[in-house]
């Protein structure tokens, strides 16, 4: 599932549509309800990121949001290629814009006011501090990745990010929140800002190479999954201490983690 490293790239990727006139949004899946008269004609002011949202700012004040959910992509292109599973296509005076999403499980929304989802602090804002982090964290029995992964309080972070960050931390990932130490709160702050950059520097994760899996607005793959230290390696030896990596379910999702040294 593309997290916020993800997103990141694809937004970067897609800043070269700044400034480009929408000629007409072509919707192909008939269960994307989308306003095409009120998108029509209007320009890209800009292209952001909000958590995993990517957010489409039209001269209008509307903004045309999309997430991508489990799988799938936005790509950018000057030619006239088709891709398969495309959901939409923004049809651009400079290219076009591909929604693919095989799943269909993603969303797009036309919002005529602002962003209309209340969502918690970006990692990389400066409200993103070790005094937050030790806030959200200090009342809560909920285990530490479950606060992690909670877009009400953290923007962006997904499965992936929250697994190798509590690595990195040396953090069990099912200790109850409330009993981190304030030692550990900072060194997990500093981890999840550091795993972030490094994963954007190398333009994301790419798990597979099915039409499902995560690749950026130019289609080419991410490159950070070779760094990942315990997402997808259950057996294999920990990087740290060398015990074998263990995979659990926690609230239905798997969870990556080290025995021997996360504590
Ligand atoms: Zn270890």
């Amino acid at each position: 599932m593309p997290e916020l490293p993800e997103v990141e790239t694809i937004i970067r990727g897609l800043r070269v549509i700044k400034g480009a006139k929408i000629n007409a949004l072509q919707v192909l899946d008939p269960r994307l309800d989308l306003p095409a008269n009120e998108i029509n004609g209007r320009t890209i002011e800009a292209v952001k990121r909000r958590g995993k949202y990517i957010l489409f700012l039209l001269s209008d004040g509307g903004s045309f949001i999309v997430h991508l959910r489990m799988s799938g992509r936005l790509a950018f292109t000057r030619s006239a290629g088709e891709e398969k599973h495309t959901r939409f296509i923004l049809h651009l005076d400079c290219g076009k814009v591909y929604f693919i999403n095989p799943r269909r499980l993603g969303t797009a929304e036309y919002a005529k006011n602002g962003f209309p989802y209340q969502l918690g602090v970006e990692p990389f804002s400066d409200q993103f501090t070790v005094e937050y982090l030790t806030k959200i964290t200090g009342d809560s029995h909920a285990p530490i990745k479950s606060i992690l992964m909670d877009q009400k309080r953290i923007a962006g972070l997904g499965n992936i990010y929250s697994a190798e960050a509590l690595w990195r931390a040396k953090i069990d990932p099912r200790r109850k929140a409330k009993t981190l130490t304030q030692a550990e709160i900072h060194a997990l702050h500093a981890a999840i800002v550091q795993v972030l950059t490094e994963a954007i520097e190398r333009m994301g994760t790419t798990l597979g190479n099915t039409v499902s899996d995560y690749r950026n607005a130019d289609g080419d793959y991410g490159r950070f999954q070779g760094s990942l230290t315990v997402y997808g390696r259950t057996g294999r030896p920990c990087r740290r201490c060398n015990e074998p990596i263990e995979r659990i379910i926690q609230a239905g999702r798997s969870t990556f983690f080290c025995c021997g040294c996360q504590k």
